[in-house]
C-alpha cells in the first residue's frame, strides 16, 4: 500500500476503481471542472473505504506519496468532491464517503452504525420523497442531501 503509483497496485480492485475514477473525471470535465491528481487520489481512497473514512486518515494515507500534504490539501480536495456530487460528508461521525450515484435528484439516506461507525448510503426514492414532502408541509427544508439515521448494521446486529 506504499506504492506511489496507484494505478498498478492492489490488482484485485484497481481495475474497478480506475474505471470509476475515469468516469468521475469525465463527469467533472463535462461540468467544466477538473479532477486533478490529488482530488483523484482522495476519491480513490474513498472508493477503497466503502464504509467511510475520517479526514485525518485520508491525510495519513496521502502523505505516504505526498509528504508535503497538509490538512487544507485534503479539505480542499474533499470540498471539491462534495461539490461535484462525488462524495458525502457524514456530519454525525465526521466521515467522508464516496457517492456511487449518478445524480442526486433526491436526498440520500445514510445509515450510520453506532457500533462500528460503518456508513451505508441508501437511495430510497419513495421514502425520501415522502420525507421531503412532509418536511415541506411543515414549512421545513432539508439543509443537505445527506439524511443520517443511526442504525445498527447487519454485522453488528449479528454480533449481539
Ligand atoms: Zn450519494
Ligand atoms: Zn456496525
Amino acid at each position: 500500500m506504499n506504492s506511489s503509483i496507484p494505478d498498478i497496485q492492489c490488482p484485485p480492485t484497481a481495475g474497478s476503481h480506475t474505471a470509476a475514477l475515469d468516469l468521475a473525471e469525465a463527469a467533472c470535465r463535462t461540468r467544466g471542472a477538473s479532477l486533478t491528481a490529488i482530488r483523484r487520489e482522495v476519491l480513490e481512497l474513498l472508493y477503497r473505504s466503502p464504509t467511510g473514512v475520517k479526514a485525518y486518515d485520508l491525510l495519513a494515507q496521502i502523505k505516504e506519496a505526498r509528504p508535503g500534504a497538509s490538512p487544507p490539501t485534503i479539505y480542499r480536495a474533499l470540498d471539491f468532491l462534495i461539490e461535484q456530487g462525488l462524495a458525502h460528508k457524514i456530519g454525525r461521525m465526521n466521515l467522508f464517503v464516496a457517492c456511487r450515484h449518478a445524480s442526486h435528484q433526491i436526498p440520500s439516506l445514510f445509515l450510520v452504525c453506532p457500533k462500528c461507525s460503518g456508513v451505508t448510503e441508501l437511495q430510497e426514492q419513495s421514502v425520501m420523497s415522502a420525507l421531503s414532502n412532509s418536511l415541506a408541509a411543515a414549512g421545513h427544508r432539508l439543509e443537505s442531501p445527506e439524511v443520517e439515521i443511526s442504525a445498527l448494521c447487519p454485522m453488528c446486529v449479528g454480533a449481539r
